[in-house]
């Protein structure tokens, strides 16, 4: 475990297999950007829990929780009162700058990146990857037994089919870029965003985190 950043104060802190080899493409985890989605970081908790010998023999570069006080303090903003996830593309911020260096050395087999919804109706993914390489059917299969998918043809002003927005290219005039579209600008074949209903059971709610963390390095395909 290392630290990425200090900011007021405030440690922002990743975690690395040991064992890294620069051959081999490292599974990318992330949550805790914004704080008021707290079943997205238990969900990658209990995962990480039950998964000790994946995360022994696998090649993982983690980032538990991007934004410590929101969580603390259940806020969508960090202790700077800034949204993290539209900062990812900024060399001069003090976290995602040494977060892009970080990326730009390791090449990454996939990136799952999870967050949870206040408005959503069920589970729903946003997908950036070439169509050949798409999973997220089998992916919402897998995790969406006790919470299901939103049934919503449009989720946050794009297209979903089934809880799932695909895109193989970059929506135009983003105002600030999220962590999944700088991970697949930085050359992450595929890029999963997770999402869950904050509004719904807790329980539910981190078990439908986990086993996505679960299917999608199940499901990822290997380079
Ligand atoms: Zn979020």
């Amino acid at each position: 475990m290392r630290v990425l950043a200090e900011v007021d104060g405030e440690k922002i802190l990743y975690l690395e297999s040991p064992k890294r080899r620069p051959t081999v493409a490292t599974d990318y985890l992330s949550t805790g950007v914004h704080g008021d989605e707290a079943g997205s970081a238990w969900g990658l908790l209990i995962w990480a829990e039950n998964h000790i010998q994946t995360l022994r023999e696998g090649s993982f570069l983690i980032f538990p929780c991007f934004n410590p006080q929101g969580l603390r303090h259940n806020t969508r903003l960090d202790n700077r009162g800034l949204d993290i996830n539209r900062r990812f593309d900024r060399l001069d911020d003090p976290i995602t700058g040494p977060w892009q260096k970080l990326i730009l050395e390791r090449k990454l087999r996939i990136a799952v990146c999870l967050h949870e919804d206040f408005d959503s109706q069920g589970c729903y993914l946003y997908e950036l990857s070439a169509a050949k390489l798409s999973i997220s059917q089998k992916l919402m299969a897998a995790c969406t037994q006790r919470i299901k998918a939103d049934p919503r043809r449009v989720i946050e002003g794009s297209r979903a089919n089934g809880g799932i927005i695909r895109r193989s290219k970059l929506p135009p005039n983003f105002p600030g870029l999220p962590e999944a579209i700088v991970l697949w600008q930085l050359g992450c074949p595929i890029t999963l965003t997770f999402e869950t209903p904050s509004e719904f059971n807790l329980d539910h709610r981190v078990a439908a985190q986990a086993s996505f963390v679960s299917a999608a390095l199940r499901h990822a395909p290997h380079p």
